[in-house]
């Protein structure tokens, strides 16, 4: 992008996009934002490139893009038990139109509004379409969610339902039978992959209540799997206890299942509790969280019922990477 429409474009939808907030010193404009972090917590930071074609269909509604490049970064620091702060966005687009500017960044205030999360920076580029966002947060240092602090007893949850935003991939690409599903039920799949909702509200309640988690980015086999090599411990998962959506469970049993076990994108967080504490947090949480199963010494991944590994064909220590 040649220097005017570059600068002109981020005063025109970057520059006053997100609120104030009183730890920036310096935010869009100069070669660096200035950043003071409390003094006595630690930075939190994670970074997410979503590209076109692979993380998103091109012809996705540019508000939607927006919510959801900022959403998978704000579930990353959630499952790390951070309070988002600021983000920096690096934008690459193959022209500079105006209406999807606007849509797309308005997309993305929205969200930011909601979380107190202020735009400090970026960077703005020509080429194939592709946005890469840093969002960063504080935490106190020992009450951070690591995914090698399980224990074996745990009780293991997760928020919300399952295996929405599969169905969703799956409408979009036509591939989900459509008999019992009305326009609503529709929707609300769509809305489930494209305007997940990052769970920063519910880990703030569990701060220091917990010690474990991850955000369910690849399906929670795969997520719940990389909780268990690095605090090199198994689990129990019993597939009937999965929260399913009532739209969810108009499709067929099997397929349901598979999807809550296996899909990705639903931005759902999986945690582990010490089973003494549980109960209470879990009526606390009132409704926001399910117990699916336990940490066991063995290493591995169990499903419960006993035959519905092979009825499922899934396979729990599946990479869906390779
Ligand atoms: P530099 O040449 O120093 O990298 P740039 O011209 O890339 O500076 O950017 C000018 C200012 O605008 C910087 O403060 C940068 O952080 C900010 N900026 C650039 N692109 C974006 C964007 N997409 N969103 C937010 N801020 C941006
Ligand atoms: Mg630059």
């Amino acid at each position: 992008m040649n220097q005017t429409s570059e600068f002109s474009l981020i005063k025109a939808y970057f520059s006053a996009l997100t609120p104030d907030r009183d730890d920036v010193i310096l935010g869009i404009g100069d070669d660096c934002a200035l950043l003071k972090p409390p003094a006595d917590q630690l930075l939190a930071t994670s970074v997410d490139t979503l590209v076109s074609g692979v993380h998103f269909f091109a012809d996705v509604d540019p508000y939607r893009l927006g919510h959801k490049s900022l959403a998978v970064n704000l579930s990353d620091l959630a499952a790390m038990g951070a309070r988002p702060a600021w983000f920096t966005l690096a934008l690459t687009l193959p022209e500079a139109n105006s209406d999807w500017l606007k849509a797309f960044s308005a997309g993305i205030a929205d969200l930011a509004k909601q979380h107190h999360l202020q735009l400090v920076g970026g960077d703005t580029t020509r080429g194939p379409l592709a946005i890469t966002i840093q969002a960063t947060g504080f935490l106190t240092a020992h009450k951070a969610f690591r995914r090698d602090a399980a224990k074996v007893g745990d009780k293991i949850y997760v928020s919300g339902t399952l295996g929405d935003a599969g169905a969703g991939l799956l409408l979009k690409q036509g591939k989900l039978p459509l008999a019992n599903l009305t326009e609503p039920d529709q929707q609300f799949l769509l809305d489930r992959l494209e305007l997940p909702t990052p769970r920063n509200l519910l880990a703030s309640q569990l701060v220091g209540e917990i010690q474990s988690a991850i955000d369910i980015s690849d399906g929670l086999l795969a997520d719940l799997q990389h909780i268990l090599t690095a605090s090199q411990v198994g689990a129990i998962i019993d597939t009937n206890a999965l929260p399913l959506s009532a739209v969810l469970q108009k499709l067929p049993a099997e397929q349901a299942n598979k999807l809550a076990l296996t899909a990705g994108d639903d931005y759902e967080l999986c945690f582990t509790m010490p089973a003494n504490t549980a109960g209470v947090l879990e009526a606390a949480l009132d409704g926001q969280v399910t117990c699916i199963g336990e940490i066991t010494e063995f290493s591995g991944l169990k499903l419960l019922p006993e035959n519905i590994q092979q009825n499922l064909d899934v396979n729990p220590g599946y990479d869906h990477f390779s």
